[in-house]
């Protein structure tokens, strides 16, 4: 069972509150938000219309406590609803969401003052918030940021320049990573890092270039820049140095989320599929009758329930507060994603010509597949924390690793 405790770690832990969330999320996805998916294609814009439907059933407070005007609700909802949304529109899912990578790190290291301020106009969709965390030169590798935040007075001075940052367009607030302080000890590169909460207002905020990416027609990401924004000492979030844990937290919490959204990319694949196949002739038959078909059918729908199976698993030890969560978490987000990866480009193959155009919509489902195996931590990141967390688990600490 090694990392796990026994074979009752693998249990899936859902309830009749989740189902029916999940239906009232499919109604909305299937009614409201589908028959816009071809404008979101084609305007790279989503419509004002779905973010307010999506303020009036409470979206934006999943997994916000009540008390600071969220729905409450933890891993397993945010998961079906990543899961549902995607199915649809996997940039409407990742529209919704991105503000959990504000209000997450905000609940978990925020101060009283933090989350009374800045939690309950975002749990009630009344203000966007985004993540700036990834520079031109740091990515990956978190321990590298370059921007840098220098105390003056009660103020903090920051000066940032972060790109690929998801909903800065329209985001009110940010949670900002930089530099406090510097080490020339290598190994202590991630020592000196701190996140701040900074508003969009505030004078040296500017929102730069769009990046016109490959996937999430809708929700491109913007580069973000501050030039010497005055930040108070207040809106330090967490103590000065705890940048890089509050990262890594933020990373291993929200992950099983993108997990959920490759599954509803999976699963919309699969239908498509699924649904062409049996209407489809060629030869003067379905084309489901032929084994070539059918059997890749039958390998998306293996893939895609063993991918939603590790999904809901990781969710359900997320929700339960388990240390093992981190290392299920990736590993459900690894093999979801490539699983989405794959089962598109097999839907799209088993559409014929038909599945390369445009109109038809499983293209775009490879195409924002491919965005979910790179962004949280791209899979290969993945794997070394699924090793580095053995590791720990084995030896206390990740010897020998990077
Ligand atoms: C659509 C989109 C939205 C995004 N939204 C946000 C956001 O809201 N906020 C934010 O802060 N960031 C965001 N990002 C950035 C995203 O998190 C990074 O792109 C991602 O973490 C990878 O970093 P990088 O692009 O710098 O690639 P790099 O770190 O330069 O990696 C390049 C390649 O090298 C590999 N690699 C790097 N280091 C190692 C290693 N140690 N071992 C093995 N392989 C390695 C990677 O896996 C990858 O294949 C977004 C990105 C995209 C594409």
């Amino acid at each position: 069972m090694f990392p796990f405790e026994n074979i009752l770690d693998f249990g899936v832990e859902l309830s009749d509150e989740v189902e029916l969330f999940r239906k009232t999320i499919r109604q909305f996805a299937e009614n409201d938000i589908g028959p816009r998916t071809q404008e979101m294609e084609k305007t790279n814009r989503i419509p004002d219309e779905l973010f307010d439907r999506a303020r009036e059933l409470g979206l934006f407070g999943i997994g916000i406590p009540p008390e600071y005007d969220g729905q409450g609700g933890g891993p397993l909802m945010l998961t079906v609803m990543m899961e549902e949304l995607s199915r649809v529109s996997p940039a409407f899912a990742t529209a919704v969401a991105v503000s959990g990578l504000f209000t997450v790190p905000v609940m978990l290291f925020g101060d009283e003052g933090q989350k009374r301020k800045y939690l309950p106009p975002v749990a009630r969709g009344e203000r966007f918030a985004a993540h700036a965390n990834t520079e031109p030169i740091a990515g990956s590798d978190v321990a590298g940021i370059q921007s840098t935040a220098k105390r003056d007075g009660d103020h903090w001075i920051v000066n940032a320049q972060k790109i690929f940052i998801t909903g800065a367009d329209k985001a009110d607030y940010f949670v900002v990573s930089a530099r406090t302080s510097s080490s020339q000890n290598r190994k202590e590169r991630w020592k000196g890092l701190s996140f701040f909460i900074v508003e969009k207002d505030w004078p040296g905020v500017r929102i730069g270039q769009k990046f016109e990416v490959i996937g999430l027609r809708g929700e491109q990401p913007n580069e973000v820049i501050l030039e010497d924004v005055k930040v108070p000492e207040e809106n330090l979030l967490g103590r000065e140095g705890d940048g890089f844990k509050i990262a890594v937290t933020t990373y291993d919490y929200g992950r099983v989320g993108i997990a959920g959204q490759a599954v509803g990319i999976a699963q919309a694949a699969f239908e498509k599929a699924f649904n062409y196949a049996i209407q489809r002739r060629a030869f003067e038959r379905p084309i489901i009758s032929f084994e070539a078909v059918s059997f890749k059918l039958a390998d998306i729908l293996m893939k895609l329930e063993a991918a939603r199976l590790m999904t809901y698993w990781a969710a359900t030890l997320q929700e339960k507060g388990r240390d093992e969560a981190v290392v299920a978490a990736s590993l459900a987000k690894t093999f979801a994603t490539e699983v989405a990866e794959w089962a598109s480009a097999a839907s799209i193959k088993i559409h014929g010509g038909v599945g390369l155009d445009r109109e038809v919509g499983v293209e775009g489902l490879l195409r924002d597949s491919l965005v979910t195996t790179i962004y949280e931590g791209t899979n290969d990141i993945q794997r070394i924390t699924i090793i580095r967390q053995l590791m720990r688990k084995l030896f206390g600490s990740a010897v020998g690793m990077i």
